[in-house]
């Protein structure tokens, strides 16, 4: 590697990325336990077939109808009406963050978030030559203090502040009044990261009503969790129309297949279906946080499709002995805490007996 002309930022540093093991219990990656249903399977394949005798042709560039049928879905979800030209789509939300990097980001420029958050963004600011710096969130509600955000933004003039709501690894959403108070005051761009949207309790608004009051706003989702689609990559941004058409000048030419824009339309016309199970997985995850709390541990308040759970002196001791039990979580987030999604009932059951067995063999 040292022969290599590398960019010395990049000097030394591994692919990053959650283990991909093979055990039975899999609870490491916030993704949906339930597998799509058997009829969205034969629509999905009759879609690909249709898409595959065209694949000589390049695909839509523009996803038009993806983007249409996105419009749809969130005016549903969260009661707001978009023009298609206010919605963008990508290969992942991963993907969207990078371009929002790349057309707001760059050298000189500095992108701002509240730590502890999504492990990724500071690598879309490294690869984007992008400054990056973080504010700490209170280290027992993992909320963010509205002084202190204002403070870094009056220190660091960030062109780009990402708030992820609700926050990986935390769970913890953000107040819509911060969201103001920080789109005020910055000339920058805001993202708010809504990965976890669908999943947030009963009364917790979505930004995307913001989005006609707030013209540097951007609210980023993703088809992964609810959706249960993260092996399609389709991640997604709401905007004003300028701040897509920034984004359509540094997208990659083409860079949505065919293939994924048609299986995603398919997967958009099940929404209802989907959101059965998302009603069911939130259930899951209130029970799984009282459950823990009657454990004696502490557990951070989630509006997201897994809980943080601690502290623990020795966590990877904890992780480890739940993965010689066959369950994969994750330790991430502050030290002492440790992650895990909401499985199937299954699944569920599965993390307690191995949690209970594993706290006894190390007490
Ligand atoms: C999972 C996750 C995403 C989604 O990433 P995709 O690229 O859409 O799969 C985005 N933000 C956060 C905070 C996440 O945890």
């Amino acid at each position: 590697m040292s022969e290599l002309p590398i960019r010395d930022e990049l000097r030394g540093f591994e692919p990053y990325g959650a283990p991909q093991l093979d055990v039975p219990v899999c609870l490491n990656v916030n993704e949906n336990p339930f597998a799509p249903s058997e009829q969205l399977v034969a629509d999905a394949a009759r879609a690909v077939a249709h898409a595959v005798r065209d694949l000589n042709r390049y695909p839509d560039r523009e996803a038009t109808t993806l983007r249409e049928r996105l419009a749809t879905y969130l005016h549903g979800e969260a009661g707001v009406a978009l023009d298609t030209g206010q919605v963008w789509a990508a290969n992942g939300s991963n993907e969207v963050m990078l371009q929002i990097l790349q057309a707001f980001g760059g050298p000189g420029r500095t992108a701002l978030s509240f730590a502890p958050t999504y492990s990724m963004y500071p690598e879309y600011a490294r690869d984007t030559s992008t400054a990056w710096v973080t504010a700490p969130r209170d280290e027992h509600t993992f909320a963010i203090d509205h002084d202190d955000a204002l403070k870094a933004v009056a220190e660091h003039q960030p062109t780009v502040v990402f708030i992820a709501s609700p926050n990986n690894p935390t769970g913890t959403a953000v107040p819509l009044g911060l969201v103001t108070a920080l789109h005020e005051a910055t000339d920058g761009i805001v993202v708010v990261d809504e990965a976890y949207a669908e999943f947030r309790r009963d009364g917790v608004p979505s930004a995307l009503t913001l989005l006609a009051t707030h013209p540097r706003l951007i609210v980023t989702r993703t088809m992964s969790k609810a959706f249960a689609f993260a092996g399609a990559r389709v991640g997604y941004a709401a905007a004003s129309t300028q701040i897509v058409d920034v984004l359509r000048i540094v997208r990659l030419p083409y860079h949505l297949s065919a293939v994924t824009q048609a299986v995603a339309v398919v997967a958009l016309e099940h929404a209802t279906e989907l959101q059965a199970r998302v009603a069911q997985l939130r259930d899951e995850r209130d029970a799984l946080a009282v459950w823990l709390r009657e454990q004696g541990l502490e557990v951070a308040d989630s509006d997201a499709n897994f809980v943080l759970f601690g502290r623990f002196a020795d966590r990877r001791a904890v992780w480890q002995g739940l993965l010689d039990h066959g369950v994969l979580i994750r330790e991430t987030g502050p030290d002492g805490w440790l992650r895990v999604s909401v499985g199937t009932p299954e699944e569920t059951t599965a993390f307690k007996v191995a949690l209970i067995d594993v706290l006894k063999e190390l007490s």
